[in-house]
């Protein structure tokens, strides 16, 4: 089977998002599997930079009005088809705006352009591959699977999103500039409230859409969460797959990474010791051997960071635990927890910035990672936890619900536990999963038990693809890897 993933970002070229980890990594995952992948990916500066010896493919004298061409080339492990267009990608500021925040006025020109030449690879201009499957991923992506309905072209597409927050919204006066057929341009189709919406065009025109955990494609359905698109994804949940991400396990790996003060594995936990005291050291924390609750995490609404500062005090500081938060963002956040450190010397600790290697430290070194996020796609710091025993407190949303199994009793007696989980997300069930889990933490072979069951979870890429290849498999007729 040969899929064409279509992508803004890939890990590790070029990452705004999460979609460039998926978009990464599940090219080797799928390979192990015996599927071909090529990713076709808009040809930035950085990312032209990169690539040695790339082969010239197609030439359009104009695409969408502008000169480009496709460049083949091998990268970290991916076959990329490079869209090359300086016209397009040639500029000043970020991928998707300049210095000053405001969207690049040309966005649709420079999408729509790569979801046409993933239409164009579809036809066969890239010599030796056609591919079976097209995998378009998040708005930049969204007019592939609708050329390919437009355009008559029998193709299965799979669009799948990452962040509904970003919908490439545009005027309908660009419409007419995209070469798609007037009937596009409707409420089934590209129209999106007066104007040409991509990621809804690729909703909409999709043979299969996917997001990135089950719970989340549920909570898409509902206006809650849906972001305006909710009633497009509720008429179309039958084709709608909710696809957990993965985690590098080598780099992520307690039994080798360099990052650790001190190696550890399920069996032989006693490392994490050392890696305790490195975080005690790091944060300021008083080494009383009293539960560490550590929080990585962007300082955001999102991440539901004040409810934690509301509780510090009383359910942290007050019940005898200690606190460790690393982590940027709101500048009001980042106060409340500069003053709640400054007010609690040595029982909460905050670091603020972006740290990754102290951050395999805190997986390693804590005891539990909250996690009381609004709203989570898919979450990778569970992820991160469940590896490093570093038991994940959850908020019942999103990947967070789908990955992490409550220490109810049930779940204890079946000796299945992996962590905690709370809901509603707001203060009080987040103090009150703190207060389980303490309670758990007096029972040291209990806890150990859960700590153990999360290292033992499957948080590969390979669980991710087997579940992507059974979905491209289940679009072509008589398919199979
Ligand atoms: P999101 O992508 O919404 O920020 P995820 O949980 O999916 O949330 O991924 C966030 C990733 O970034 C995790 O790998 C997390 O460990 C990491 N991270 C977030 N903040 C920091 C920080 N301050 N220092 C180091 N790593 C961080």
């Amino acid at each position: 089977m040969r899929i064409l993933s279509v992508a803004s970002e890939v890990y590790p070229l070029i990452k705004t998002g999460g979609l460039a980890d998926v978009a990464g990594a599940l090219p080797p995952a799928l390979a192990r599997r015996g599927i071909e992948v090529r990713t076709l990916m808009p040809g930035y500066p950085q990312v032209l930079a990169k690539l040695a010896e790339p082969r010239v493919v197609h030439e359009y004298p104009s695409l969408l009005g502008v000169p480009a061409r496709l460049l083949e080339a091998e990268l970290a492990g991916l076959s990329l088809i490079v869209l090359d267009s300086p016209a397009l990608y040639d500029r000043d500021g970020g991928h998707y705006g300049d210095r000053a925040g405001r969207d690049h006025p040309d966005n649709w020109r420079r999408f729509g352009a790569l979801g046409r030449a993933a239409v164009d690879v579809a036809m066969g201009h890239v010599p030796g591959f056609v591919p079976d499957v097209v995998h378009a991923h998040d708005w930049q992506a969204g007019l592939a699977p609708a050329y390919l309905r437009y355009w008559g072209i029998p193709r299965p597409s799979v669009m799948t999103i990452h962040n509904i927050a970003f919908q490439g919204g545009f005027p309908a006066s660009v419409f007419g500039q995209l070469e798609l057929p007037p009937q596009a341009f409707a409420l089934d189709g590209v129209e999106f409230h007066g104007g040409v919406g991509y990621l809804k065009a690729g909703l909409a025109s999709a043979s299969a859409i996917t997001t990135v955990s089950p719970t989340y494609a549920e909570e898409i359905k509902t206006p809650g969460y849906g972001m305006g698109l909710h009633g497009l994804i509720a008429a179309r949940s039958n084709v709608l797959h909710g696809i957990v991400n993965g985690i590098d396990t080598e780099v992520w790996n307690p039994e080798t990474d360099p990052l650790l003060a001190a190696p550890f594995s399920a069996k032989k936990l006693q490392g994490r010791a050392a890696n305790r005291a490195a975080v005690e050291k790091r944060f300021g924390l008083h080494a009383d051997g009293s539960p560490l609750f550590v929080l990585v995490s962007r300082l955001t609404w999102q991440k539901g960071i004040d409810l934690l500062a509301w509780i510090t005090r009383q359910d942290i500081v007050e019940a005898g635990h200690r606190l460790a938060v690393l982590g940027s963002g709101d500048s009001q956040l980042e106060a409340t927890f500069l003053a709640l450190a400054a007010q609690h010397p040595g029982r909460v600790g905050f670091i603020i910035g972006y740290d990754e290697p102290l951050s395999h430290l805190m997986q390693g070194g804590g005891d539990a990672m909250l996690i009381p996020s609004r709203f989570e796609p898919c979450g990778l710091t569970q992820l991160y936890g469940l590896r490093y025993g570093c038991v994940p407190i959850v908020a019942h949303t999103g990947g967070l619900a789908d990955t992490v199994i409550d220490a109810n009793l049930a779940a204890l007696n079946a000796g299945a536990a992996t962590g905690f989980q709370f809901t509603p997300v707001d203060a009080a069930p987040l103090a009150g999963a703190i207060r389980r889990a303490t309670g758990l933490m007096r029972d040291k072979d209990a806890w150990t038990a859960i700590q153990r069951q999360g290292m033992r979870s499957d948080v590969s890429w390979d669980r991710s693809a087997a579940a992507y290849a059974d979905l491209y498999a289940s679009l072509v007729p008589g398919g199979s890897a």
